[in-house]
């Protein structure tokens, strides 16, 4: 029996977590998205044709497995349904066969996405630069006990007494920011009309996962975003809205943390982030442009370029250790193919002082300087796994040894098939 496996991405997302998954996806009974929303955008390629996936797991390609949207996500229904049908046109069927909605997920509605545009709005400069979807609103509503999840659709007195409620406190801050309220009838009538098209698909999803792992199946929990953005550990404030950690898969997705099996963290070779925050290994010359534009570092779900800075060891050790990594997949090596230096920050300094951790204040931050070690390049391109140029051996032979982790995969493009094995470790 396959040991179960969560995945989770060790920078700031945009590692490529949804190509790992895909790739490793025919090994598991099911796949299990457990924190975020649709913010997520896991980009993958199957056979010459590009899939983009923002809620539904990136087991949905793969033929005859299960795909579970836990508990722990939050889902906007109507970006869900125009998922569904985009995958329905490029030859991707979905039915309650091979995909589950926990009925216990908390629902993003058009109050949400209006909430996070103002609040972006009126934060100016210091805005955090969300993704505009809404997450973080429909993540303070479930917190605050008002959300409407899943199974309330099943019961329109009790739902339409809930939006009433939810749009009651909504409206008041709207008035407070001088803006329009919001009618809840309205939203009531278009949840209404999707409803059975969201609810054919609800379950306690807890209850299929722990019938397969009772019948000798096994489950890949899928994170989305990365552990620099994670809402505890991450460079807070400029972070997503949900724990990405592995340990939320154990909740979100409802098996219990005995049950998350082998952790695998997924990084770049080198480092991207998007959005507003810190970020230390940043470049800021031209080969910070250079590797934007060989590795196609825009984002999938904003479309904004992402910023480029070398693999950052320091940040990489810490988040491995606070998310309890067992092995990494580094990918996008083939990026750094023929660039004419090469450098990973290994240790800070801060206010004179060399240290070799991430500090948690905002200001410090702000004030670290990286430390930064030189390596040698290469120019023969990446194929086989026994054969891999010897700079780029030595390349992932150091960053195992600063962040002590083994690196049991390598993927070398955006292709399913190319993705090479190093180690088995699970
Ligand atoms: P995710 O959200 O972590 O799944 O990552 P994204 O899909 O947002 O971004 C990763 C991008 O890199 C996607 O466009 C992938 O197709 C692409 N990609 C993934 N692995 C590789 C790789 O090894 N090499 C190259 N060149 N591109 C890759």
């Amino acid at each position: 029996m396959t040991q179960n496996l969560t995945l989770t991405g060790i920078q700031w997302g945009d590692e490529g977590k949804g190509k790992i998954v895909d790739f490793l996806a025919a090994r598991f009974d099911a796949i299990v998205r457990f924190q975020g929303g649709n913010n997520a955008g896991h980009t993958i390629v199957v056979g010459g044709t590009t899939f983009k996936l923002s809620s539904i797991p990136s087991g949905i390609l793969t033929p005859k497995k299960l795909n579970v949207i836990g508990g722990g996500t939050v889902l906007d229904p109507w970006a869900f349904l125009q998922e569904m049908s985009h995958l329905a046109q490029l030859g991707i069927d979905i039915s309650p066969q091979n995909l589950v909605i926990a009925d216990n997920t908390p629902l993003i509605l058009p109050v949400h996405k209006a909430l996070d545009a103002l609040r972006e709005k009126a934060a100016g400069d210091s805005k955090i630069g969300t993704t505009l979807r809404g997450i973080g609103p429909a993540y303070e509503d479930k917190v605050g006990r008002r959300s409407i999840r899943v199974a309330d659709l099943t019961d329109s007195t009790t739902l339409r007494s809930m939006i009433d409620h939810l749009y009651q406190h909504h409206n008041i801050w709207r008035r407070g920011m001088g803006e329009d309220e919001l009618d809840p009838q309205q939203v009531f009538q278009d949840l209404i009309k999707i409803a059975p098209e969201i609810v054919r698909f609800a379950q306690p999803a807890w209850r299929r996962l722990d019938e397969i792992q009772s019948n000798g199946g096994s489950i890949l929990f899928e994170g989305a975003q990365g552990a620099l953005l994670d809402i505890e550990y991450g460079s807070y404030p400029f972070v997503t809205s949900s724990s990405t950690l592995p340990g939320a898969a154990a909740s979100g997705g409802g098996l219990g943390p005995g049950r998350l099996g082998h952790i695998l963290g997924i990084c770049k070779a080198y480092c991207t982030r998007v959005g507003a925050g810190p970020f230390p290994s940043e470049i800021s010359d031209e080969m910070g442009a250079f590797l934007a534009a060989k590795g196609h570092e825009r984002g999938t779900v904003t479309g904004r370029p992402r910023r480029c800075g070398w693999f950052d060891a320091v940040l990489a050790r810490q988040v491995c250790k606070i998310a309890g990594v067992n092995s990494l997949a580094l990918t996008k090596l083939d990026v750094l193919q023929g660039i004419d230096e090469l450098k990973v920050c290994t240790a800070y300094e801060l206010d004179g002082q060399t240290i070799d951790y991430f500090p948690t204040s905002p200001q410090e931050q702000a004030r670290l300087k990286p430390i930064f070690e030189s390596l040698p390049t290469w120019r023969e391109p990446i194929e086989m796994a026994q054969e891999l140029p010897t700079h780029a051996r030595q390349y992932i032979a150091r960053i195992e040894e600063w962040v002590g982790i083994p690196i049991s995969l390598l993927s070398i493009s955006p292709k399913r098939e190319d993705t090479l094995i190093l180690t088995q470790d699970f």
